[in-house]
């Protein structure tokens, strides 16, 4: 049984969820419909350690029907769907991955996801990684770094995981070629924005019953994720507030409307606290002592490290009450109480049901895209080298998700396209052009 799943019995459930899931994701559906007689991935190896959610399920199938041969794991410990990885091990996909993972069954889960077996060989490593956060390219690299021999490309879909590989090309660490999904214009506006904006509620309101208008909300960081967030809680009737380190972005915030706080004037006034920043202990200590009772706490950003909780949780400090599976009452003094949501990892992911399905469609084709960019390209794509997608990709990747809107779209005539200096079929943009 090549598959580590909590219960095989839940494929056919999450069969009927990914095809379900499926009707709103196009852009996946256009590429099964160019790629699966074709068969582009015949013969290659591709690991991925991707959460795994409906959607991701459907991405796999269509890798699959694209030819590859795969194996999954999650970067993610707790929040992979079940129901959704018994559905990929019962179309013989070796997956590796279930909602609730401890340390050691998660990093024994990269593992076998990372080894194939060969006849007449103990295994062969993948010619390809999709990756997110970076995880298990840094375990591949720690623990077998002779697994980079054969590797063709990592294609990686996260803020986090481009930071983490661009400090393994610091230290001279990074052994394979890098396509930085994540800054695909198509991904990081919807997935960043638009999947946070989607997904952000919902996460809140299925772990605490909490009414949002007429709040103080503070969001940590007015990046693409930070934006989507204070856009939606604006939309409920929240006094939104932003925290930042950037001129640049916290000017961003002001002209939007936004206020913007010191991070102690912040602290003392919020009710609702949301970090979006890649950025570890942007609540700490010095943040927690000064907030009011019932003040609500979550994270949009990275892993369980933007909120302190060390020292929340594991500093043997305070009385901590667990209300439901994604709520916690902290007890931080004889008149206050804290609200940690999801234990401070992802809110979205956690609590709810993470990006809508078209938001994923659009992160997926990326990848799609990304991983026949590197197998046509032989040699474009050096070891060692983080590299974004072509604009040309970033455009095929909305139309494709878009073909509604596709449709429509003007083509140049010819006096225009010498006057702007574009052809008809794009890129339609310089490649310092910022959207
Ligand atoms: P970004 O770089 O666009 O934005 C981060 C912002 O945080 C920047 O403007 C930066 O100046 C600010 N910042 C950094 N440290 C800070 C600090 N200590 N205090 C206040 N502000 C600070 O990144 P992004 O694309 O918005 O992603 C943010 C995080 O969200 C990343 O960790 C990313 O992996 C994660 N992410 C989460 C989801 C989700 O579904 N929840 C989706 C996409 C990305």
């Amino acid at each position: 049984m090549d598959y580590y799943v909590k219960d095989i019995a839940l494929a056919e459930k999450g069969k009927k969820e990914v095809e379900l899931t499926l009707g709103d994701m196009p852009g996946l559906v256009q590429l099964e419909r160019m790629y699966s007689d074709k068969k582009p991935l015949q013969g290659i190896k591709i690991t991925g350690c991707v959460i795994v959610t409906y959607e991701t399920a459907a991405f796999i199938m269509l890798l699959k029907k694209m030819g590859a041969e795969l194996r999954w794991c999650s970067d993610n410990k707790y929040a992979s769907l079940d129901d959704a990885c018994a559905y990929v091990a019962s179309e013989g996909v070796p997956i590796f991955a279930t909602s609730e993972l401890t340390d050691e069954k998660y990093f024994w889960c990269m593992e076998q996801a990372a080894k194939f077996p060969v006849e007449g060989k103990d295994f062969a490593w993948p010619d390809i990684i999709i990756d997110d956060g970076c995880d298990i390219t840094r375990f591949l690299h720690e623990k077998y770094p002779e697994s980079y021999d054969n590797l063709k490309g990592t294609c990686e879909q996260t803020t986090c995981g481009i930071n983490a590989h661009h400090n393994l090309k610091k230290e001279g660490k990074l052994k394979t070629a890098v396509i930085n999904v994540n800054e695909s214009i198509t991904k990081s506006k919807f997935d960043n924005i638009y999947g946070s904006r989607e997904s952000l509620i919902e996460g809140i309101q299925a772990t605490v019953n909490v009414q949002i208008g007429g709040k103080r909300a503070v969001i940590y960081g007015y990046g693409e994720v930070g934006k989507g967030c204070a856009k939606v809680l604006r939309g409920l009737g929240a006094d939104v507030c932003i925290v930042e380190i950037d001129p640049i972005m916290a000017m961003q915030a002001k002209m939007e409307g936004f206020e913007i706080l010191s991070r102690e004037e912040a602290a003392k006034t919020g009710e609702i606290f949301i970090t979006a920043t890649g950025c570890i202990r942007t609540i700490a200590e010095q943040d927690l002592v000064l907030m009011k009772d019932r003040a609500i706490l979550m994270n949009m950003g990275h892993g369980n490290m933007e909120v302190d909780t060390d020292f929340l949780l594991r500093s043997g400090k305070f009385e901590v009450e667990k209300i439901n599976e994604g709520l916690k009452k902290i007890k931080i003094s004889q008149e206050r109480s804290l609200f940690l949501l999801a234990d401070g990892y992802l809110i979205n992911l956690v609590g709810g049901n993470g990006h809508p399905p078209r938001v994923m469609s659009i992160t997926y084709t990326n990848h799609v895209l990304a991983i026949l960019e590197i197998l046509n390209n032989p040699g474009k794509y050096q070891k060692g080298g983080i590299s974004r997608m072509p604009r040309l990709l970033d455009e095929q990747a909305a139309r494709l998700n878009f073909p509604d809107i596709s449709e429509k779209l003007t083509i140049l005539t010819d006096e225009q396209g010498k006057y702007l200096g574009f052809t008809k079929e794009g890129p339609f943009k310089r490649e310092d052009y910022e959207y």
